[in-house]
């Protein structure tokens, strides 16, 4: 075939959350965000309650007020305003954009480059942005023209002022890498504000688990086989923490029989070719859960499992693919404990 052909799904692939799943002891509420679904899990005991609606009424506009200010999909957007703002131009920083920017530095400098919210260039020639076919590859010329302007080193940050400017023509942030785990983080602070203490928040695969699904029962969340999406094959027991999954099957194009991720590596320009199928990160917060699991697709099962043994409360599962072989690689970082079942 000599043409990409797109897989953009809008379900949420590998992480199911099966709280409660036959029992009826919780209630999901669904509404679509930021391309996929966002899901909001109260216990069936909370249902009724006013105050309850309320704070998931409040979680649903909290997700989808970030999504207008960070989508790259929306012209209106203040990503966009940014990215159609000349190079250093001061621009100020509204709360929520000035988290999202300070937590995208730490990521680029803790990850070494391989997370980097200044891909957008090169997420654009590899046809992410556009619905549309895309014919051809870019060319090695094109890619190293993009790497150019590629560096979140290149995004000055002014926090006296809160504002930054950019250092180069040509560039163009994208921060949805880390988006919907800042969405989510907003989305439980709203259900936190209205006194509840338990409810689980899931925005395609970018989860907050807020206390426990009941006295007895940490909230439960399954991990899907990324190549067999009706086989679960782990199993996580959380209470009061993030998790976030990237995986190589929701959103990728085809080229001559390869498939090309839309996770970028921003040290190659190219498509992420880590052995790499699925990560899934355990953190305090999803912002980092969420970036983090982007980042470890592009780092690979090593180097990425180096990193998160120096980081303190965050854990991860990372499942890759080996060569000439349907066995998957699972590899668990030390501190997750009894938190996780694997299902072989
Ligand atoms: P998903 O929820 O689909 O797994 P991710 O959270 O993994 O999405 O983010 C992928 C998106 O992040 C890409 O579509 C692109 O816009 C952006 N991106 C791609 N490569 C990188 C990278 N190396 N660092 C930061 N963001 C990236
Ligand atoms: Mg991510």
């Amino acid at each position: 075939m000599n043409s990409f052909s797109k897989n953009i799904s809008l379900v949420v692939i590998i992480l199911v959350c099966v709280a409660g799943c036959g029992r009826h002891d919780t209630h999901t509420f669904r509404q679509t965000h930021m391309g996929t679904y966002a899901d909001i899990t109260i216990r069936q005991e909370d249902f009724a309650q006013p105050h309850v609606t309320e704070a998931v009424n409040e979680a649903f506009r909290e997700i989808e007020r970030i999504d207008h200010l960070m989508s790259s999909f929306r012209a209106d957007s203040v990503i966009s305003r940014i990215n159609r703002t000349p190079r250093e131009t001061p621009v100020q920083l509204s709360p929520d954009v000035l988290a999202v920017f300070r937590e995208a530095i730490r990521l680029y400098s803790l990850t070494k480059g391989a997370f980097d919210i200044t891909v957008g260039p090169l997420v654009r020639q590899w046809g992410f942005y556009s619905q549309e076919i895309v014919h051809s590859l870019p060319h090695a010329e094109e890619i190293q023209k993009a790497l150019e302007v590629v560096g979140t080193k290149y995004l000055v940050l002014q926090p006296e002022t809160e504002s930054f400017y950019l250092e180069k023509d040509g560039m163009e942030i994208d921060v949805a890498g880390l988006a919907k785990g800042y969405a989510v983080d907003r989305a439980i602070e709203a259900i936190r504000a209205h006194g509840v203490r338990s409810a689980l928040v899931n925005c395609g695969g970018d989860i907050y688990c807020l206390g426990a699904k009941s006295e007895q029962d940490p909230w439960k969340v399954g991990i899907r086989h990324p190549r067999n999406q009706k086989k679960v094959i782990g199993l996580l027991r959380l209470v009061d923490t993030a998790v976030a999954t990237s995986g190589d099957y929701e959103n990728f194009v085809t080229f001559g029989g390869e498939r090309y991720s839309h996770i970028i590596d921003p040290r190659t320009g190219r498509p992420s070719s880590s052995r790499v199928i699925g990560v899934t990160v355990i953190a305090p917060q999803c912002v980092t859960a969420d970036g983090l699991a982007t980042a470890l697709f592009v780092m690979g099962a090593d180097e990425g499992m180096r990193l998160i043994e120096t980081l303190p409360y965050i854990e991860c599962i990372i499942i890759s693919e080996q060569k000439g072989s349907d066995e998957l690689e699972i590899a668990i970082s030390s501190g997750i404990g009894d938190r996780v079942t694997i299902l072989r």
